[in-house]
C-alpha cells in the first residue's frame, strides 16, 4: 500500500541494544498511562510475545508467561487535528469516522506491552479525504 512505512525494523535494532544494555530497559517501558488504558481496553491482541519481557523472562530463568501480553493500539496525527500530540483512535468506527472528516491524517500503530510497558512504533500509513482514490 502506498504511504505505509514499516518500523520492524527499527524495533529489532532497538531490542538487540536494549538485550546488549546499550539502551536501558526504562527507556523503552515507558508507555504512557493513556496508551496503557487504550491498550488495556481497546487493543488489538497479537500473539507475538513481548521481546522485553522474554529478555527477562531469559536472564532469570524462568519459563516464558503464555499470556499474549501485546496490544496494539493506533494513533492519528495530522495538522487539521489541532493538537501536537497524536490522538489515540478508541474504535475502527472512530477511525473511519476520522477519515471522512479529515483530509489528510496519519495513522500509527504501536504495540504495547500492559506487563512491562515496552512501546514501539510498528507501522505509519494515510488516512483521510485525500488518501482516497
Ligand atoms: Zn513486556
Amino acid at each position: 500500500m502506498q504511504g505505509r512505512t514499516d518500523y520492524r525494523m527499527a524495533k529489532r535494532a532497538l531490542v538487540r541494544e536494549v538485550t546488549h544494555g546499550v539502551v536501558p530497559r526504562e527507556d523503552v517501558c515507558d508507555a504512557h498511562p493513556e496508551l496503557l488504558r487504550a491498550a488495556r481496553s481497546v487493543g488489538a491482541i497479537v500473539e507475538r510475545g513481548c521481546p522485553i519481557c522474554a529478555l527477562a523472562d531469559e536472564r532469570a530463568a524462568v519459563p516464558a508467561d503464555a499470556t499474549p501480553s501485546m496490544r496494539l493500539v493506533t494513533y492519528v496525527f495530522g495538522d487539521d487535528l489541532r493538537r501536537s500530540e497524536g490522538k489515540i483512535v478508541w474504535s475502527e468506527a472512530e477511525l473511519a469516522e476520522l477519515a471522512g472528516r479529515y483530509r489528510s491524517l496519519q495513522a500509527y500503530t504501536v504495540e504495547c506491552c500492559l506487563v512491562c510497558g515496552w512501546n514501539h512504533l510498528m507501522e505509519s500509513y494515510p488516512v483521510g479525504q485525500a488518501d482516497v482514490g
